[in-house]
């Protein structure tokens, strides 16, 4: 990866940026969003952009926030008063944060999009275009706020909509729009768009409609002047039919105007050096220490305490985009292997759950399952593994493989998206140059991950010191925020110039 340190210094433009986001560690986290929404503005502000954050407010994030104020009442049309807008601070990171505050929407305890049991909320229609509305109105300027952005960058289909209520307005600011996932298109059916109460205009091919459904996130598309998704290979994957998910068209016609810029990791909160929620801190230089942490996790899970055992840890969504089912199909071969032990984290699909479960009961002191969401476990389970399995049938990003990297724990991932772009392949000739740092497999199959597990496990038992140079070369790699954010800030330059 390119090392930003010795990158030169262009002259960055400063600017005022509302970030957009349904979600934003810590204050409500669901996945990778929620960290880009905290650490990219953070990052952006370290550049000296007066970057701030606008989420809704979730019983959580109105309890996570500090230094919590009313500012004023938003009159959003249509929805019953009042809509109110917090000002307080992010938690860890110096950056002013707006919550919309409407009780009937978002005061609800648990997940921003799913009820306790696993469904949509059946008004997300209605809670994302307030949101959006409330985005809007403070993107074209709010007395009591006495501060108004340049550059209001978007996040996935919960903002798609804030770019269309902003394109015609002419005094708007610049429109940016992030794809961190073209699979979530915030899909309705036109009953929801006859709800919302939308100008039919709208409803139309170059509009919202979308094979007879809305979709929010198409809006962003449409209507914002700069698109960009989260890794370069990832845009280019969505440009072809096999990964746009129904708009490789839309985004091929784009041309310049879409883009990739790979997300970067916090290393305020991932970084086994200061990480205080690791058993012992470790790095930046040397393993030393790791082992105390896979001795920990193991206990943790309720593993036999073996040194010489190669942990491989997986944390995620459950879900069929993860390729978990790849994992469960290798087990038989992998279990039967000497001194092998598998930690797997996650929530999400019921089937999928039970699977993992049953397949810790069948490989009984092999297996360690946890189902559900722990951030702190997740710590865990980086510091404490050898191998961290992604297997993923596309991957816009992905955070894990980078966390892991920082961690030296030795990713093993399929190349698609960012995983191809985060992940140099151990090939003999990228071994002896030092310059691998995991296991990348092409076939999206149990086969190709087999053979990619196997030859880790190979090397991790008959060549330590390799192994060694592996984990090491990962922890090497500069994976900030800093290269990234500068890139961002040239989007929005990009996206300023394109209104003048
Ligand atoms: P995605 O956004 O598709 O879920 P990413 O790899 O981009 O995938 O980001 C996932 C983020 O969510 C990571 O920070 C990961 O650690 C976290 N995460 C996912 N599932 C869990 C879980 N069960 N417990 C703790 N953290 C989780």
């Amino acid at each position: 990866m390119e090392q930003s340190l010795t990158d030169p210094i262009p002259d960055l433009p400063g600017g005022r940026i509302l970030m957009a986001s349904s979600e934003a560690h810590p204050l409500v986290k669901t996945g990778g969003l929620g960290d880009v929404a905290a650490s990219l503005p953070a990052a952006l502000r370290e550049l000296g952009q007066d970057a701030r954050l606008i989420i809704p407010a979730y019983p959580a994030a109105v309890k996570g926030l500090l230094e919590t104020r009313v500012l004023c009442e938003l009159e959003i049309p249509g929805v019953r008063p009042p809509v109110r807008l917090l000002g307080g601070r992010h938690p860890d990171h110096p950056i002013p944060v707006y919550l919309v505050e409407a009780p009937d929407y978002f005061s609800r305890e648990g997940n921003p999009y799913i009820d306790v049991s696993g469904r949509d909320w059946g008004d997300n229609p209605e809670r994302f275009l307030l949101f959006c509305r409330a985005i809007a109105r403070i993107a074209l300027g709010v007395p009591e706020l006495d501060w108004r952005p340049d550059v209001v960058h978007c996040n996935d289909w919960q903002t798609g909509l804030a770019p269309v209520l902003l394109a015609d307005e002419p005094n708007r600011p610049a429109l940016v729009f992030t794809i961190h996932n073209l699979a979530y298109q915030g899909l309705f059916d036109r009953s929801a768009f006859d709800r919302l109460k939308l100008p039919t205009r709208l409803w139309s091919l170059s509009g919202l409609e979308f094979h007879q459904r809305m979709s929010f996130i198409k809006g962003g598309l449409i209507f914002a002047d700069r698109v960009n998704t989260v890794s370069p290979t990832y845009a280019e994957e969505v440009k072809t039919p096999r990964f746009g998910c129904g708009f490789d068209g839309l985004l091929r016609q784009l041309g310049s105007r879409f883009t990739g810029i790979l997300n970067g990791i916090d290393y305020r909160v991932w970084d086994p050096v200061t990480d205080l929620r690791i058993a012992r801190n470790f790095g930046p230089d040397s393993l030393d220490g790791k082992a105390a942490n896979k001795v920990a996790l193991q206990a943790e899970f309720g593993l036999p305490p073996k040194e010489q055992a190669i942990v491989l840890g997986y944390i995620g969504r459950l879900v069929e985009q993860k390729g978990v089912d790849l994992i469960l199909a290798v087990l038989p071969r992998l279990m039967a292997q000497p001194d092998v032990q598998l930690i797997m984290q996650g929530s999400g699909d019921a089937q999928l759950e039970q699977a993992i479960i049953e397949a810790a009961r069948a490989y009984p002191g092999q297996i360690g399952v946890y189902i559900g969401y722990d951030e702190h476990r997740a710590h865990r389970i980086e510091a404490g593994s050898d191998a961290f399995l992604m297997p993923s049938r596309f991957e816009p990003c992905g955070l894990n493989q980078m966390y892991s990297l920082r961690y030296g724990t030795v990713p093993i991932v399929h190349r698609t998206g960012g995983l191809a772009d985060t992940i140099v392949n151990a090939t003999p000739e990228r071994l002896a140059e030092g310059l691998a740092t995991g296991f990348v497999f092409d076939q999206s199959n149990a086969d190709s991950l087999w053979h990619a597990i196997r030859f880790a496990l190979r090397i991790h038992r008959d060549q330590p010191e390799q192994w060694q140079a592996l984990a090491l070369a990962g922890m090497r790699q500069d994976l900030s925020w800093e290269h990234s954010a500068r890139r961002y800030v040239e989007l929005y330059a990009a996206a300023r110039a394109d209104r003048t």
